[in-house]
């Protein structure tokens, strides 16, 4: 690479050059010999969907920005990448590409079918993150779907089914009868909407009453098991412990009282059906009632409901509410509004069924998660509250077995003879029971066994990767566990925060991690949710396009953990123009720092008060983007090198030290080193500090910088000088450019290039102390805006105004004088304007041979001028306390 020979253009088309060779250098490599700390990452394993959005861009920037610092901090991090596989939005898409349903196919085939789909889903997401220049180790990738990653998930069930901690039970579940599938409580989403609350009349069996109930789910009268009433209710105080009838079953079922009950809603009295929705599951429970099922898995009423056998959900209610019209049984209805439960996936409302099914024992857990989750430092701190209301929120136990294919298999048997459950030895994983046999027969001696078709919750494979990074269940994984840090998104505190805490501590008895850092989530630029309806929706490929992965890593970094961002192309054009200012920049220096070698001793006094501010500025810098991004406050790092760059160093100081490096006498040497020196330095601190955020522009600058150095992100992060750090010429400095603003202001007021010399220049102040400063800056001030003779002098200026030029009035002149008219011209033109005017001034007229000449006959011009009667310009500093004579 030729120092010589740098483009004019910074050409981000660059980028994945870079990629390449990070990857062939090895540049991100965990190393794990042992002679660095270790900074071990629990990297989020994303769905493969096949893209990634832009909410991943924020979130792996963020997780990348800090992967970057904390090796050149001297870490050896460890920043693995995951795939989280399984799960049913790839069975939809695959029941989609091929046109089938999950049970057209034999079970192999239609996860095979899962497996080529998300192989390819990860290729492409790969690519898509190494494009956005993320520093992964990619020998440390893990898949879930993979036999290995399978049998952790598997060992893992049967460690916790061995501590009484996960349980087979006939149990109400979250059920999506479109997905034919349980769900857990963080997989239902909840939506507002309005329907109408019936109001039914209940006969009393032996008596006249009768029990007004108000339901907004009357399709489920088949499944009522008991009316329930508040205990104070006077309304309902006779009808306590009777028998009423449901309306069209012509069932009798007990009137019973519960003080959950709201006297408020509807008539006060409330149908128990099986299940509506949680209350029905608490009362059930606590009451003992029966439990009939009125719904089967696919949605469809069951034999029960009787003549509304094999309709659907809404079917059944319209027939219904029909029916009861007929009969007389249902007296009002009333709008209402109503809090919905609906599947993540597919948004169908879901249902409440009695199953067997798997759970993890949470409600045993809670205090334990909540005690971990105070270990665990959060940032932003508020976080943790989100998790710890969560905790304890649930109504029953984590159901962790789902009805669907593309999973982890439940690793158990059943014994056809003792009916005991068959739990395989370690060893024997992963297993599958759905196609094959235990390795050893039951403990009955029974070789017969049904094999478990059910699967595991994709959360059971993704809630153990601080284990499974760290080596698990190898002996020595505790070397490398807890991780340091978990990045992940506000969304997902409920599942995978909450389930990694859960489960790590249960089977570690440990924090799964020490710190958290949660990231918020990206809008559209109208400020809304990104969504294919609203149009909003910005695809990253489109950014790095144009603007490149460096402009779009620096529009992320404008962001702070916590907080949502928009996404905001403004800010991404201006990141790419950063950019190309400093590379402009560099290409200037870089020629007058080819053959410089850096000398600090040798240029410690020699520096002049610029660089003595630029310097402390510059450590600062270094000491304020350190703090920054040890506190992730990723917005400040990057604004305040951003304007340091952009506005102190490139529109500052390179110019006001250009004067220097051009100079070539030999008493100049000293001066022009110290610029050099100075210049060397700001721009490799800068690059460094930058290079987290903008790793391939900072890599492009430094082959010309450093020649033979691999990559900067090999490099070490600056530390601050603090022999250079002074505020003193912070202000000197400051002060500097003000004054030398000024004067570039002044000549672009008067219409003058800035580099036209200016021929002298007093300074005038009253202030000594700010005397003194602008007579250190001396030379700089010369130097810079070509001043040919600058004067600073305590004082104000000793300016007058003169009268420089009269101009006869010949309108007047001419018809008054007549033909004296000429001899009183060659007077006025040829005598001095100013004793004229003064003249004039005082006595009011002039004589000229006996001719009367008042203001009237002349037009006088007049200028400022200085002390030695040269015309002057006067001009006010903006932020100074000083004023500027100026000749030009
Ligand atoms: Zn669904
Ligand atoms: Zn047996």
């Amino acid at each position: 690479m030729s120092k010589d020979n740098i483009p004019a253009d910074y050409d981000h088309l660059k980028e994945s050059e870079w990629q390449i060779r990070w990857e062939e250098d090895q540049v991100h490599r965990f190393i794990d010999d042992g002679t660095r700390p270790r900074y071990i990452i629990d990297t989020p394993p994303p769905y493969p969907t096949g893209s990634i959005h832009i909410g991943h861009v924020l979130n792996w920037t963020f997780i990348d920005i800090i992967a970057r610092f904390m090796r050149m901090k001297g870490y050896d991090v460890m920043f693995p990448q995951g795939w989280d596989c399984h799960g049913l939005p790839t069975e939809v898409k695959v029941e989609e590409i091929h046109k089938i349903r999950k049970n057209d196919v034999p079970r192999d085939e239609f996860r095979n079918m899962c497996i080529d789909l998300t192989h390819n889903n990860i290729k492409q997401m790969k690519s898509q993150m190494q494009s956005l220049g993320f520093s992964q180790d990619w020998t440390r990738e893990f898949v879930t779907m993979t036999p290995e990653y399978r049998a952790k998930t598997q060992l893992s069930f049967l460690k916790l089914y061995n501590k009484n901690l996960i349980y087979r039970a006939v149990h109400p579940v979250n059920w999506c009868p479109r997905c034919e599938t349980a769900i857990a409580f963080a997989e239902v989403d909840y939506n507002e909407n309005n329907t109408k609350l019936n109001y039914l009349e209940f006969p009393e069996v032996d008596g006249d009453g009768k029990v007004m109930i108000a339901t907004t789910r009357p399709e489920l009268l088949s499944a009522c098991v008991a009316v329930v009433v508040h205990p104070e209710d006077t309304r309902y105080k006779d009808l306590e412990g009777k028998l009423v009838e449901v309306p069209l079953y012509k069932r009798p079922v007990k009137i019973i009282t519960d003080t959950n009950v709201d006297p408020e809603f509807g008539t006060g009295a409330v149908m128990i059906c099986t299940f509506g929705d949680k209350t029905d599951v608490s009362w059930v429970n606590r009451y003992g009632l029966e439990i009939i099922e009125a719904i089967d898995e696919t949605g469809l009423m069951k034999d029960v409901s009787g003549k509304y056998k094999g309709l659907t959900i809404p079917e059944c209610k319209t027939a219904i509410i029909e029916d009861l019209k007929t009969e007389g049984c249902l007296i009002k209805q009333e709008p209402v509004d109503q809090n919905v439960g609906l599947c993540w996936r597919c948004k169908t409302p879901i249902e409440i069924l009695v199953k067997k099914q798997w759970f993890v024992a949470v409600k045993e857990l809670e205090n334990q998660i909540l005690e971990t989750s105070e270990e665990i430092d959060w940032i932003p701190q508020h976080m943790k509250i989100r998790l710890q209301n969560w905790t304890g929120s649930m109504d029953w136990d984590w159901c962790i077995s789902r009805q669907r294919l593309f999973a982890t298999p439940i690793p158990v048997w059943y014994c056809n003879d003792c009916g005991k459950v068959y739990l395989p030895a370690p060893e024997y994983l992963p297993v599958d029971p759905s196609i094959e046999n235990p390795p050893n027969q039951c403990g009955c001696g029974c070789n017969d066994f049904t094999g478990e078709l059910d699967v595991l919750d994709t959360w059971m494979d993704s809630s153990i990767t601080p284990m499974v990074i760290a080596g698990w269940p190898s002996n020595n994984f505790k070397n490398y566990y807890p991780a340091d840090l978990r990045p992940q998104g506000h969304d997902i505190i409920r599942t995978w925060a909450f389930y990694t805490i859960l489960r790590c501590k249960a089977l570690t008895n440990e924090r799964p991690f020490n710190r958290i850092v949660v990231n918020g989530m990206v809008f559209g630029e109208d400020g809304h949710k990104m969504s294919k309806s609203r149009g909003n929706v910005i695809a990253p490929e489109a950014v790095i396009d144009e603007y490149g992965a460096d402009a779009m890593r620096l529009w992320s970094a404008n962001s702070v953990p916590g907080s949502d961002a928009p996404f905001d192309w403004k800010d991404v054009k201006n990141g790419y123009k950063f950019l190309r200012k400093f590379w402009n920049a560099f290409r200037f220096i870089n020629m007058h720092i080819t053959d410089y070698k850096m000398d600090k001793t040798a240029v410690l006094d020699n520096l002049n008060p610029m660089d003595k501010w630029i310097l402390s500025k510059l450590n600062h810098l270094v000491s304020d983007v350190t703090d920054h991004l040890e506190t992730y406050n990723f917005a400040d790092a990057r604004n305040k090198i951003q304007a340091f760059v952009w506005h102190d160093f490139c529109d500052e100081y390179i110019e006001a030290v250009k004067y220097r490096l051009y100079a070539d006498s030999e008493d100049q040497q000293g001066s022009k080193d110290a610029a050099r020196y100075t210049l060397k330095t700001v721009i490799s601190t800068s690059l460094k500090l930058l290079s987290p955020i903008t790793p391939h522009f900072t890599d492009e600058v430094n082959q010309y910088l450093e020649a033979g150095s691999v990559s900067i992100h090999k490099g070490d992060w600056p530390v601050p000088e603090s022999d250079l750090m002074n505020d003193k010429s912070e202000k000197i400095g400051e002060n500097g450019v003000d004054i030398i603003g000024d004067i570039r202001r002044f000549k672009s007021a008067i219409g003058r290039p800035l580099n036209t010399p200016i021929k002298s220049a007093t300074i005038y102040t009253m202030d000594t102390e700010l005397f003194n400063i602008l007579k250190e800056l001396e030379s700089d001030i010369t130097g810079t805006t070509r001043i040919k003779t600058l004067k600073i002098e305590i004082g104000k200026p000793d300016v007058q105004e003169k009268v420089v030029e009269l101009t006869p009035v010949m309108s007047k002149i001419g018809p008054e004088f007549k033909k004296n008219a000429p001899k009183i011209v060659k007077y006025l033109e040829s005598n001095d304007p100013q004793e004229i005017s003064e003249t004039i001034d005082m006595n009011g007229e002039l004589l000229i041979d006996g001719f009367k000449i008042t203001k009237n006959h002349i037009k006088s011009r007049k200028e400022i001028v200085g002390s030695s009667g040269e015309k002057v310009e006067i001009f006010n500093s903006e932020k100074l306390d000083v004023v500027l004579e100026i000749v030009i």
